[in-house]
């Protein structure tokens, strides 16, 4: 079933965080500085989880190879910027070599990552999201909403203060868990105690995922993630990406 799907429950999720946050600002004077025209969250360094590109991905389908070609060579561009002006950060969690040996725990805490400033692949000439309707989690609530119990620093040069902004975002902390879970997925093995175990693949930049499937020629799923994902096998993504790309 489709609609069992993890690709679904996602699309789910979506849209219950998005009526949440609707009905909070519905006729509030204080509204986010959050607008199409602002893209001051835009060019943060963030990951995305998997079956958050797989989303995307099935909204590439409907344009056109023109506009495709773009975000393509962008995305492309932005490697070599990483590669060439972030290079220890690169080597140390993007090399190929270096995928093998990746540390969560240092990544995250790396601070290189808040000296990277590349603007997102699908931010368009006008400041606008290109992908609007099948933007990931992070860009559909950063700014608009909190999601922990306590949080301190800024969100982008707009918001300054995370912990004060929350008297006007909308509290989004009930999601907390799912939004987590959008990056969990059950293992078809069996553990030593013989339960299903959870995996949690590691989330990458938008640029990054776009380059590696369409520049490489990579598909970055194994056969039993897609499965998870949409209910999809190896092939069914091919066509998905368009089959000139990934011949
Ligand atoms: S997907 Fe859209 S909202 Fe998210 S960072 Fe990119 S341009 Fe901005």
């Amino acid at each position: 079933m489709l609609e069992s799907s993890f690709g679904y429950k996602t699309l789910d999720l979506y849209k219950r965080i998005d009526s949440k946050i609707e009905a909070h600002y519905k006729g509030k004077k204080k509204q986010a500085p959050c607008a199409k025209g602002c893209s001051a969250c835009c060019s943060q360094f963030f990951e995305i989880s998997e079956v958050e590109y797989v989303i995307i991905l099935k909204h590439l389908k409907e344009w056109d190879k023109e506009k495709l070609d773009i975000v393509i060579e962008t995305a492309e561009i932005y490697r070599q910027v990483l590669e060439k002006y972030h290079n220890e950060f690169y080597r140390e969690y993007f090399s190929e070599i270096a995928e093998e040996e990746f540390s969560e725990k240092h990544y995250y805490k790396d601070p290189e990552r808040y000296r990277i400033h590349i603007p997102c692949v699908f931010l368009s000439e006008e400041g606008a999201c290109n992908i609007y309707e099948y933007r990931p989690l992070v860009c559909r609530t950063t700014g608009v909403g909190y999601k922990l119990n306590l949080e301190f620093g800024n969100v982008c040069r707009e918001i300054r203060s995370i912990f004060w902004a929350r008297r006007w975002q909308a509290d989004l902390r009930e999601f907390q868990n799912e939004i987590l879970s959008v990056n969990w997925l059950e293992s078809k093995e069996h553990d030593d105690s013989n339960e299903y175990t959870t995996v949690e693949p590691r989330q990458y930049p938008m640029y990054y995922y776009v380059n590696e499937s369409f520049t490489k020629g990579k598909s970055p799923f194994s056969d039993s993630r897609l499965n998870s994902y949409f209910n999809m096998s190896k092939e069914d993504l091919i066509e998905i990406l368009i089959d000139d790309y990934l011949k």
